[in-house]
């Protein structure tokens, strides 16, 4: 089993590279927060519960977040490998999939990052906010929060997988097919 989690900032390009690497590597891909998004368009329980941490540009606390992954990965298990984008964004859930895997018999294959610089990113989410009808993604305050919670809670990660020798990390700066590249130069050699 293939257990690749896709990690970078808000904005670093997660989505866009997941969907080549899921068809190219045969791998299931869980976005939680498209996942989120799913539940608040059509106003699940879940949907209520995550809605007001989303809209201000806060993570969704960590029990809510961590039963819903564990719920898609139960729901898909007969694939290929998974293909984590999103998930996880803190300390309490990168053990929460750890002791996933573990309880499946998994191994975490790598940690791969796309990095790039803040303010180039938040132009790139201004901008993809203009046709994403995503409110978080079109004031420039949410989205700044969006970086404050990242710098707080998910950028300790980053050592957490260095420590455990899974953490790769490539230029996220690029055309698409360069970036779709260096991912796939890296997975290859894993
Ligand atoms: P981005 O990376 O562009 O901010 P996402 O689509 O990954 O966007 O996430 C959107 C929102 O969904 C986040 O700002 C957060 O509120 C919520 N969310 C997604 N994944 C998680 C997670 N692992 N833990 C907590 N909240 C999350």
């Amino acid at each position: 089993m293939i257990t690749i989690v896709l990690f970078g900032k808000p904005g670093a390009g997660k989505g866009t590279q997941a969907a080549f690497l899921k068809e190219k590597y045969n791998l299931m891909h869980i976005s939680t927060g498209d996942v989120f998004r799913f539940n608040l368009k059509n106003n699940t329980p879940l949907g209520e519960k995550a809605k007001t941490f989303i809209d201000n540009g806060e993570l969704v606390p960590d029990e809510i977040t961590i039963d819903m992954l564990r719920d898609e990965v139960e729901k898909n298990q007969d694939c290929n490998g998974f293909l984590f984008d999103g998930f996880p964004r803190t300390i309490k859930q990168a053990e929460a999939l750890d002791e996933l895997l573990l309880s499946k018999d998994w191994d975490l294959t790598a940690t791969i990052a796309l990095e790039a610089d803040d303010n180039i990113l938040v132009q790139r989410i201004l901008e993809r906010g203009k046709t994403s009808g995503r409110s978080d993604d079109q004031d420039e305050l949410k989205i700044r929060n969006r970086y404050a919670e990242y710098n707080e809670k998910t950028a300790p990660l980053i050592d957490y997988y260095k420590a455990k020798n899974k953490y790769h990390a490539v230029n996220g700066i690029g055309t698409i097919e360069e970036i779709t590249q260096r991912l796939s130069q890296v997975i290859d050699q894993l």
